[in-house]
């Protein structure tokens, strides 16, 4: 979908690789290895890796060239994602996270001036996106919201939510949220809302002591919002959800999981060169474990890597992206790449043994597994699956491999 801009020339998601991204997300991800093990322990944000992001200007790189971004592209996103995600798990879902809400605003703004002034400030003002879409005792059904917008007369709008899990919501610069578009709506009628640390208050309603990506600090608010009303995005959140959100979410956070796993078999592969080095090139008995790390994490860059390249292909053609099969790909994709991180990691640590296991050392993996284990819940992958019963029941099962 392009993006049309007010008093600009139209500009869509551009497939330009930038200049020196790689140079700056190796910055940045510098920054976020630092602190990475202080930030898991003490469960606090991730300061460094997002004052790192700041002066490498890599929270507007999404957004389009004529509102002072650099139009990158989601593979080129995807891929500070997987940097970040070796580096620091926290910090890559939190750049991921921010980037699915940049990604939402970029598509789907239309003309709305309000919001392309947002996107404008984001980008001058590095400013970072959190994410409400868990809400009351909804779990993670993001298709349905409790709290209505309230329209308060003098073009503001009103939204009271609990938001259950709000990651970073303290030191977030604004919060982009689903909501019920009016109270006689029902609960599947959504509109998606961009807000400003002005815009509104948080009360904190619960803490964030998790068993990994301690760093999210993923706590729970009641978000009190008076807003201008035209930061409610003009397009259906039903349709931002199938082209957007739910592409950008799964292969962004896909990428992060991805990193972790990556990692962690980094650490397995010098833990068995160790060993060898200390038994005259004899292998450790780990050494199948390793083996078995290095396929599944090939599997899952693969796998991620094809989703990827369909999305491009299809995110600017609705009809194609509304397809059964396109749907049905990309949403496995949160499935498959959160099954296949999470094995990959578990297999690094058994062929690293009691020094995985353990908290010190070098080739300590418990940070890395408890961190890759929220990723089969974020957005239960039983929910999905039994959400995609029907549709799977529908699909052809292809008769030749070139299918
Ligand atoms: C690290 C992290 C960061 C997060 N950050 C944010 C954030 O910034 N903003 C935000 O809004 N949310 C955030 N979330 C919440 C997330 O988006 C989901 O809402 C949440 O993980 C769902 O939690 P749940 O398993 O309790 O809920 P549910 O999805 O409701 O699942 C509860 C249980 O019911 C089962 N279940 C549910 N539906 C079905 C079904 N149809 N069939 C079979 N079983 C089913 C599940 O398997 C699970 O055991 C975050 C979560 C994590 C882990």
């Amino acid at each position: 979908m392009e993006a049309q801009l007010v008093g600009g020339t139209p500009t869509g998601v551009a497939d330009a690789v930038v200049g020196d991204l790689g140079t700056r997300a190796k910055t940045c991800a510098a920054a976020a290895a630092a602190h990475a093990l202080e930030v898991d322990a003490q469960a606090r944000f991730p300061a460094e890796t997002f004052a790192a992001a700041k002066t490498q200007r890599l929270l507007g790189i999404m957004v389009p060239k004529a509102l002072g971004g650099e139009g990158a592209s989601i593979a080129d996103v995807a891929d500070v994602c997987y940097q970040l995600g070796q580096a620091c798990s926290s910090s890559g879902m939190i750049y991921a996270m921010h980037q699915v809400k940049v990604a939402c605003l970029v598509r789907h703004m239309g003309t709305n001036a309000s919001l392309q002034h947002l996107l404008r400030r984001l980008t001058a003002e590095q400013l970072l996106l959190a994410s409400s879409t868990t809400e009351g005792q909804g779990g993670g059904n993001v298709r349905s919201s409790e709290a209505p917008v309230e329209q308060l007369g003098n073009g503001r709008i009103g939204l009271e939510r609990k938001a259950s899990v709000i990651s970073y919501g303290a030191y977030a610069d604004g919060v982009v949220t689903t909501a019920r578009r009016a109270a006689d709506a029902s609960g599947s009628d959504q509109v998606l809302v961009a807000l400003l640390k002005c815009d509104y208050t948080l009360t904190k309603l619960q803490g964030w002591n998790a068993l990994g990506m301690r760093g999210t600090c993923s706590e729970g608010y009641m978000l009190k919002a008076n807003a201008p009303a035209d930061q409610v995005l003009p397009e259906p959140y039903e349709a931002i959800h199938a082209r957007t959100m739910v592409p950008s979410a799964h292969l962004l956070w896909g990428s992060v999981w991805t990193g972790i796993a990556a990692s962690a078999v980094g650490r397995a592969q010098a833990f068995i060169r160790n060993a060898m080095r200390h038994s005259n090139g004899q292998l450790p008995p780990g050494a199948p474990q390793f083996t078995k790390a290095m396929s599944t994490l090939r599997t899952l860059r693969g796998m991620l890597s094809t989703s990827l390249r369909r999305y491009q292909q299809v995110m600017d053609d609705p009809q194609a992206m509304a397809a059964l099969d396109f749907q049905t790909m990309i949403t496995l994709t949160k499935v498959e790449a959160s099954e296949l991180a999470a094995s990959t990691v578990m297999s690094a640590m058994r062929a690293c043994g009691l020094a995985g296991y353990r908290n010190d050392g070098d080739y300590t993996l418990g940070r890395h597994l408890r961190d890759v284990l929220s990723s089969p819940i974020m957005i239960n992958n039983d929910r999905i699956l039994a959400n995609l019963a029907t549709p799977a029941l529908m699909s052809a099962i292809p008769a030749t491999l070139r299918e």
